[in-house]
């Protein structure tokens, strides 16, 4: 999401007639957007946000900002620790960066003493239909924003605070936008939100069983040129059958999903305040394995809530096993300000969330290599998205269940739907030999 988010405001001040640097050191505006699902996700800002302002010194017209979760959940606070900030913008005024930044530059000329630092993070109706710029630029994927916020109140969670109460868009604009990223050859939509099964669950209604967002995916099913549709992150909560059915039925929608499990214990997930037990939870597994067996699985993992014993780690790790996710982002617990779960404090030690975090990781490493071995020698559909980091004119894609993969290549073919031989395999990549076909 703030990928999604960065995204869009870069193309807005691309438009206002900035230009995007490769090289920090030769930028003249520094925006960092910043995240506070962890408490070290804020940590890692504010040192960077310093180490940046600190240029200043030497460069006294660099403009630096911060936007995002961390401005909206820090606010004022921000100032007193970083007074060299220019900018702080809040998760429901990216649109208006543009007009802050030239406001901000305006009353920066002449020999006066350096403006005071704008702060915009009011609550604003209707800023989740302002995510919606992309670049002009052919993007092979793209995320799209279909809602913003979230009631849930999970009792670690930070992001009803940051992002606010759930609020869709239309889908007629969500439409049009894929619509315009298809003309300009994007392949590959992944739909985001919060609680993105949720989307529009108050606003617009059910037709045939079908939830808003299933009447959403069988939409963007229907546009050409799009090929490959992905969401994240659904709940188990409204994950139903209408949704189940969508990977039997949409033949766009790709056999992965990332399925936040957070515990296997149901006295912690009762703690967390996630309305669903872990049975239930394996139940939807199994439906949707029923349906898609080579369905590819992620989840997210907290470790070390408050609370946790050996027997709910143990129920933990047991439904890790069993269940045999394909990808998992495994998050040591920290304690959020302003969540119900903060009174409890952050009880279990560092060394055993540690073990408890390498526990998991070591089952994931075997499941995913077993799963990546077993495609040895299978001709995998890739959507080539560009150039390989490591060089050696390797490029890089995904298959359809979202397993990385590099193979030798040319640049006409970035962004096409191409067939590769898988020949080898590690835990989180797949290396193959493109295939040719006349
Ligand atoms: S569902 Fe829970 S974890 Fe997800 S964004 Fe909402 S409150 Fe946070």
């Amino acid at each position: 999401m703030n990928e999604r988010d960065s995204d869009a405001v870069a193309t807005l001040l691309r438009d206002k007639g900035y230009s995007i640097v490769n090289e920090e050191k030769t930028a003249d505006v520094i925006l960092l957007n910043t995240c506070s699902v962890r408490e070290q996700a804020e940590q890692k800002a504010i040192g960077k946000a310093g180490y940046i302002t600190a240029r200043k010194r030497r460069n006294p017209n660099l403009v630096v900002g911060i936007m995002g979760c961390m401005a909206q959940n820090k606010g004022n606070d921000l100032v007193d620790k970083l007074p060299d900030l220019d900018l702080i913008i809040g998760t429901q005024k990216f649109h208006r960066v543009p007009d802050h930044l030239s406001n901000f530059i305006k009353s920066m000329s002449g020999l006066g003493p350096r403006p005071n630092t704008i702060i915009d993070i009011e609550e604003e109706k209707g800023s989740q239909n302002t995510i919606k710029s992309h670049a002009e630029e052919k993007k092979v994927s793209a995320f799209v924003s279909i809602m913003q916020g979230c009631n849930m109140k999970c009792s670690y969670c930070i992001v009803p605070k940051t992002r606010g109460s759930e609020r869709a868009r239309p889908s007629s604009e969500i439409i049009s936008e894929i619509k315009d990223l298809a003309k300009k050859g994007t392949k590959e939509i992944t739909l985001l939100g919060q609680i993105v099964n949720q989307y529009a669950v108050r606003e617009f209604p059910f037709l045939e069983k079908k939830s808003p967002f299933v009447q959403l995916l069988e939409k963007v099913n229907a546009i050409d040129g799009i090929e490959r549709i992905r969401f994240t992150s659904p709940h188990p909560v409204g994950f139903k059958d209408d949704l189940i059915e969508c990977y039997k039925r949409l033949p766009k929608l790709c056999e992965y999903l990332h399925f936040p499990m957070q515990s296997g214990s149901n006295r912690i997930l009762k703690a967390m305040r996630r309305p669903y037990s872990i049975e239930k939870f394996k139940h939807i597994i199994e439906k949707l394995r029923a349906i898609k067996p080579d369905i590819y699985i992620s989840t997210d993992i907290i470790v070390g809530f408050p609370e946790e014993n050996e027997d709910d780690f143990e129920a933990t790790r047991s439904a890790f096993e069993s269940i045999g996710f394909d990808m998992a982002y495994i998050f040591k617990y920290s304690v959020r300000p302003g969540t119900t779960a903060e009174p409890k404090g952050d009880p279990v030690s560092r060394e055993i969330k540690e073990q408890r975090n390498q526990v998991l990781l070591d089952i994931l490493n075997k499941s995913s290599l077993a799963r990546n071995q077993s495609l040895i020698g299978t001709t995998q559909e890739i959507l080539l998205e560009g150039h390989a980091k490591r060089g050696n004119n390797m490029f890089t894609g995904r298959t359809r269940g979202y397993r990385k993969v590099f193979t030798h290549a040319s640049d006409r073919l970035i962004g096409e739907l191409v067939e590769v031989k898988i020949t080898k395999a590690t835990a989180s990549s797949l290396t193959g030999d493109l295939v040719i076909t006349n």
